[in-house]
């Protein structure tokens, strides 16, 4: 029974631990929450007036509408609505913290330097603007006003966000359909509001405001996030560590940062190596940094940070009882990791001010005071070392060499090797011969429903047999690093012959001397913004729609709202995405046909749902062959 939580051996060997020593972990939970509410997990339970709550009969035999009339289409329409807006909205609030970070470390207030004048003019250059002359701090605060121009834009013209960023045949698709987003803020609000009692009642309007949304936070959540960040703190290249618990090291003051946003956590990475001495003063070794989430995965791209684990073990982190502090962030937060840090030495620090968590320790962070803030962490994990247990101490020695740091400029530079003046060639050449099948995304999350991390490994070994190159993002990306699959031993054990070719031979050239992994690690959730790029550069590149391209999307086990929204921007952009947990529409069939066949007629893209991973990654492949055929590609 224990195994079955986990393919990670790392997370098996702590979930022992865990019942040895009496700590509730979220598999416990879950378990008590069984059986879970089966309107809840259809969509037909509506709280959204205190008439109710109103509940429709799956059955038939009950209710067929709400106490105002709504029906299960209505009702299931309006809560997924929701869902993909709240998803939207965190990834917004995380890019307006940049946008006004950047704004801030160009006027000089805060002590955060522009890392990347070049990335700062492409985006520049992007928006249309002329950075011939100009500073980079005069450069970025043109960018900023941008930036301010789309949050509160009060005109019903496009993000200029989107319509600089959008491939164009998609932004043609959009304005069709009436959905290209004004004003993220505006509409987030005016999803709240169509939501609302006596609103909208039409499941196609509200399907069609729930693709807006995947749009708003395409491109005013995860684009912008990333452009900004890039700016602040450097484009991504390749970087070499490791991923899995086992980067604990028992002799060292080990300091985990777990959450979504690198604001505070590069400050954290400068400061551990500045602090050390501190450590060594108590006996440690020095200060071992190591990532969880989005966190983890922002630090890696730019720091070579080693991974910890992904969401499902954040609370099996504290459990080897070496963590001597946990820093959060915003988003992913288990509640429960403060119960479990008292009963280790563990000092679990809260940061943010949506963001605290009783039992936690709380250092507030602000822009202007980020240095003082990260000098109090990395010391209040230096004097928890010094209370660690070592009989409670097991770090379990399991860890994984990757290779990530692949943003497209770093793929570029590394297919540029091959043809440097058209770096995208290489690329697009073996698709088009088919050496590569197709592309598939692998996004998100791990869900308690699934065996963590066995939908994404198995699913994507499947793919790569097959030559289909898989790149990877956030929780996802974890999965497949801890797996082996994000390094050049990776690429001889699971691709398949001519996958393996070609990765081999751009490897040679961009002096690896070995294989480019077979997954690449394209970043974290907000950089999916990198894929969406990828995606527009081919299909600029071979003058085709995005939604024609070989290419396709997956969440293997999404849990947030967030992994919805991200998906209704990738079916936005004519991908097939495909789900391996079923998200809460099936108490409407006509939601769940719209969702996976009807929008393909409107949109090009739509829903995949399967729950087997041999199945799905076969659904892809098949996908992506019917979209070969239809551009005349070899089979
Ligand atoms: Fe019931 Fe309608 Fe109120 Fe929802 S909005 S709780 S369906 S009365």
């Amino acid at each position: 029974m224990l195994n079955v939580r986990s393919i990670d051996p790392a997370a098996q060997d702590l979930i022992k631990k865990a019942h040895k020593d009496g700590i509730e972990t979220v598999w416990d939970r879950y378990d008590k929450q069984q059986p879970q509410c089966g309107f809840g997990s259809l969509g037909v339970c509506c709280r959204h007036c205190i008439q109710g709550p109103c509940r429709i009969d799956p059955f038939g035999q009950g209710p067929d509408k709400g106490i105002c009339g709504a029906t299960a289409d209505v009702i299931v329409a309006r809560n997924l609505l929701r869902q993909v807006a709240a998803g939207a909205a965190a990834h917004v609030d995380h890019a307006y913290d940049a946008v006004e970070a950047l704004e801030l470390a160009a006027q000089g207030k805060i002590d955060y330097p522009i890392a990347d004048a070049g990335k700062l003019k492409a985006v520049a250059s992007g928006l249309g603007i002329d950075s011939e002359g100009k500073e980079p701090d005069a450069l970025a605060l043109e960018v900023v006003r941008v930036a301010y121009g789309d949050m509160g834009n009060h005109h019903n013209r496009p993000m200029k966000w989107v319509s600089a960023h959008a491939p164009k045949q998609r932004l043609e698709v959009w304005e069709s359909l009436g959905i290209i987003p004004r004003n993220p803020d505006r509409e987030i609000r005016e999803a709240m509001h169509q939501t609302t009692m006596g609103m909208d009642a039409d499941p196609v309007n509200l399907l069609l405001a729930t693709a807006k949304q995947g749009l708003v936070d395409g491109y005013a959540g995860l684009k912008l996030a990333t452009d900004m960040q890039d700016i602040l703190f450097g484009t991504p290249a390749p970087v070499v560590t490791e991923a899995n618990l086992g980067v604990l090291k028992e002799d060292y003051v080990n300091l985990i940062v777990h959450g979504h946003v690198p604001l505070l956590s590069e400050k954290i990475v400068q400061w551990a190596k500045t602090l050390s001495p501190e450590a060594e003063a108590v006996g440690a070794k020095g200060v071992q940094v190591a990532g969880i989430c989005c966190t983890g995965n922002e630090v890696l791209m730019r720091q070579g940070v080693p991974l910890a684990t992904n969401y499902l073990a954040q609370e099996l982190a504290i459990v080897t009882g070496a963590v001597d502090a946990m820093v959060v962030d915003v988003q992913c937060i288990m509640p429960s990791l403060s119960q479990i840090s008292s009963c280790y030495h563990t000092e679990l620090i809260t940061t943010m001010p949506i963001v605290k968590i009783p039992g936690a320790t709380h250092v507030p962070f602000a822009l202007e005071k980020a240095d003082e803030a990260a000098q109090e962490i990395v010391r209040k994990a230096i004097g928890a070392y010094a209370r660690r247990d070592p009989n409670k101490v097991h770090i379990p020695d399991y860890r994984a060499k990757i290779i990530a740091g692949f943003s497209v400029e770093a793929i570029a530079g590394a297919l540029g090797k091959l043809d440097p003046v058209q770096p995208l060639k290489p690329l697009a050449d073996n698709i088009v011969n088919g050496n590569i099948v197709g592309v598939v995304a692998t996004v998100g999350c791990n869900n308690v429903k699934v065996t963590q991390d066995i939908f994404h490994v198995e699913m994507v070994k499947e793919l790569l047999k097959n030559n289909v190159l898989v790149v990877a993002t956030g929780c996802s990306a974890h999965a497949l690093a801890k797996a082996g699959m994000m390094n050049s031993e990776g690429t001889e054990r699971y691709a398949g012959n001519t996958l393996k070719a070609v990765l081999r031979a751009i490897g040679e050239a961009a002096g690896l001397g070995a294989p480019l992994p077979p997954v690449l690690h394209m970043g974290s959730c907000v950089d999916n913004s990198r894929i969406g790029d990828l995606v527009t550069a081919l299909a600029n590149y071979l003058g085709v729609d995005s939604a024609a391209l070989p290419v396709a999307a997956s969440a293997p086990e999404p849990q947030h709202e967030k992994a919805l929204s991200i998906g209704t921007w990738a079916v936005a952009m004519g991908i097939t995405t495909h789900l391996g947990v079923i998200p809460p529409v099936l108490g409407s069939k006509q939601v769940t046909e719209l969702l996976t066949v009807g929008l393909t007629e409107v949109i090009g893209g739509k829903f995949y749902v399967e729950t087997e991973p041999q199945k799905a990654a076969l659904g892809l492949i098949e996908d992506i062959r019917k979209k070969r055929q239809a551009l005349g590609l070899d089979q």
